[in-house]
């Protein structure tokens, strides 16, 4: 099994505390309890480790500036424990000086991609299962059923109105696929891809009432005109950008020729291993070590 980065958490999620409310409460109470502060799909970090290491800002309640006044009134959610206690986190995302309300000295809040790397196991996970969970919360504050108002419930990971309807996190599916033919395979880079010269494996996101395999077939068809075959799960890896689970695919092509969707695809190229091994970056990279387009290129490198 591979594990992928933003898998892996150290915490325990003790899924059933969820529902024993009162339990909760005294957890989030305890001076030693952890909050970590989200603000606008940005985090703060701590630099003080040994070596320039980086490590997730997540103070404990007793270091918050009045959190009667100020971080009780933040949205929360109960993330899980580890053996220095209850993890929280909470969403500063409504304040615009949002350091005000944080410990003395926390900040600056940073974008997560390029930091990611240089955390210690365990906590992009945190952070991934944070990221999805208030993303959720933000995106389902009315019942999709009835209109009225969601209240949280169980620790934040249910969302119910007047009406009783029950509302649950919601995490959306992605194929990714490395598609092969002989000795080369097809990388492509998409339209909203950042600057740069980064091509990757084909995505898209599954379908209602298809296999995760047949959306495989169906993106690479629709992005590039290639039928596959033999399509092949090799890992999955939750992508909090915002809030998806990737499933990672080898597939076979027959056939070579590419008609690209420019809606989808701005070029697409077969590259042989040495060309990948030899990349000028001037001419194309591949993606880092965060995301698992890289390992589902890595394991066909190691192939020969
Ligand atoms: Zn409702």
């Amino acid at each position: 099994m591979h594990t992928t980065f933003f898998s892996g958490g150290r915490h325990d999620r003790t899924a059933n505390d969820r529902a024993e409310e009162t339990l909760i409460a005294a957890w989030r109470a305890d001076p030693a309890a952890r909050f970590i502060p989200l603000w606008r799909g940005q985090h703060a970090f701590d630099r003080a480790g040994k070596e320039g290491g980086l490590r997730l800002l997540m103070p404990n309640r007793s270091a918050f500036p009045s959190p009667e006044a100020g971080l009780d009134r933040l949205p929360w959610t109960y993330l899980g424990r580890d053996a220095q206690g209850p993890i929280f986190s909470v969403d500063l995302d409504a304040h615009d000086a949002p350091l005000a309300l944080l410990p003395p000295g926390a900040g600056p809040f940073e974008a997560l991609r390029p930091l990611a790397p240089l955390l210690p196991d365990g906590e992009p996970a945190l952070l991934a299962q944070a990221r999805g969970m208030h993303h959720w919360r933000r995106t389902h504050r009315f019942c999709g059923s009835c209109g009225h108002a969601l209240v949280p419930e169980q620790g934040g990971h249910r969302l119910s109105c007047d009406q009783g309807h029950l509302h649950f996190p919601r995490t959306d599916p992605v194929v990714i696929m490395l598609v092969r033919h002989g000795e080369r395979a097809l990388l492509a880079r998409g339209v909203r891809f950042p600057p740069g010269n980064a091509i990757s494996a084909l995505a898209g996101f599954v379908e209602p009432g298809e296999s995760a395999e047949e959306a495989v077939a169906r993106e690479v068809f629709e992005e590039v005109g290639v039928r596959v075959r033999d399509v092949r799960y090799l890992a999955s890896q939750p992508w909090p950008f915002p809030g998806s689970l990737m499933l990672g695919f080898h597939a076979e092509a027959e056939e070579t020729a590419l008609t690209i969707d420019a809606s989808e695809i701005v070029h697409a190229r077969w590259v042989t291993r040495q060309e990948v091994r030899d990349a000028d970056p001037a001419d194309f990279t591949i993606p880092d070590v965060t995301a698992i387009a890289r390992l589902l290129i890595e394991s066909w490198l190691e192939e020969a």
